[in-house]
């Protein structure tokens, strides 16, 4: 997703409370940025925010970091929290390319990390920017805490066999699998939508998550 330039976002992005304008300084520092000890999870490729945002209200007990790689796509995130009437408070964003996540979290400094609808790359010489890659789990494993969790939709069935065919020689594990997310009852109780999500699930293309831990 990347929409066109937005004229005056730069400006509305460095004035709002809730983006991180100098994540590299916050390493390290998370629990105290936001006040608390709560646990820390972070979406990767957060586009529009819907995912994230709606978590946050469901999950006041929890921090969420959303990161997305684009201005213009963040700006639109920051006009939906404009629109929310109680602002959570347990949020924050990042304009950053998640490539270089391990100058923003310490280790073990996050519990969960959410990969919703990422990028393609069909390419094959592109493989190492699917943010499920190997080469993004090694860094996701520095920055998860021991039991920390990493769960990723996609209706993208090639990206998903991909995925999980990238667990082993990464050293991770499946505790769910699922190629059809909304036709499991238990898993999809408390499923929130993201934005994509709901666009392609409703012209009729299955949902596949998985939740994998080490
Ligand atoms: N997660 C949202 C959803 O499910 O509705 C948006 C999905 S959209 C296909 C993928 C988003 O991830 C885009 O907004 C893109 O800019 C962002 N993205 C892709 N690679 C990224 C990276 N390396 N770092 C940060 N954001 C990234």
């Amino acid at each position: 997703m990347r929409l066109r330039n937005i004229p005056g976002s730069k400006e509305v992005i460095a004035e709002s409370e809730y983006v991180i304008h100098e994540p590299e300084t916050v390493k390290g520092k998370w629990r105290r940025l936001f006040g608390n000890e709560k646990p820390l999870f972070i979406e990767i490729g957060m586009g529009k925010g819907r995912f994230i945002m709606d978590m946050a209200k469901a999950y006041p007990d929890i921090n969420f970091v959303g990161i997305e790689r684009y201005s213009s796509v963040l700006l639109r995130a920051l006009q939906k929290m404009d629109e929310i009437e109680e602002k959570p408070e347990n949020i924050r964003f990042i304009c950053m390319d998640a490539k270089d996540i391990l100058d923003v979290f310490d280790n073990g400094e996050a519990d969960r990390i959410y990969l919703n609808f990422s990028d393609p790359w069909p390419k094959d010489r592109h493989a190492k920017r699917r943010l499920p890659s190997r080469e993004f789990l090694k860094r996701f494993d520095v920055i998860l805490s021991k039991d920390g969790t990493i769960e990723f939709k996609t209706d993208n069935k090639e990206l998903f066999d991909f995925a999980v065919s990238e667990l082993e020689p990464a050293g991770w594990k499946a505790d769910v699998i699922t190629y059809d997310l909304h036709a499991d009852k238990e898993l999809s109780k408390d499923n929130i939508m993201t934005e994509y999500e709901e666009k392609f699930s409703s012209i009729g293309n299955p949902i596949c998550k998985y939740i994998i831990r080490r």
